[in-house]
């Protein structure tokens, strides 16, 4: 039988327990509003193919298909909760050490 962990803490996800799943798209944004009706005109798939040919295969690559990372994880209710609360992964322990004026000393 697979075994599902948390890819958080490890923790074994049975079946029949609460089993969260995370996925996570991060891809280049391309802003429509830089389209410009040149981009339509009929010209403008010969002028490409043009482009992509001075390029050199890597740059052809990332023109056509810009980066684009899928992730996907699974986790146990704790871990859920615990990634909710910060899903960036922001540094709370400065925000908290500021919060609470908290000193070494
Ligand atoms: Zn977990």
């Amino acid at each position: 039988m697979l075994h599902i962990t948390c890819d958080l803490c490890g923790t074994e996800l049975r079946p029949g327990q609460d089993h969260y799943v995370v996925k996570i798209e991060v891809f280049a944004r391309h802003d429509p509003a830089q389209l410009t009706e040149a981009d339509l005109d009929e010209d403008h798939m010969e002028a490409l193919s043009q482009l992509l040919r001075e390029l050199d295969d890597d740059e052809v690559a990332d023109a056509i298909q810009p980066a684009r990372h899928q992730l996907r994880y699974d986790l146990c209710p704790e871990c859920r909760q615990r990634y909710l609360d910060n899903p960036l992964q922001k540094d709370l322990t400065k925000e908290t050490a500021q919060k609470f004026d908290f000193s070494e000393n």
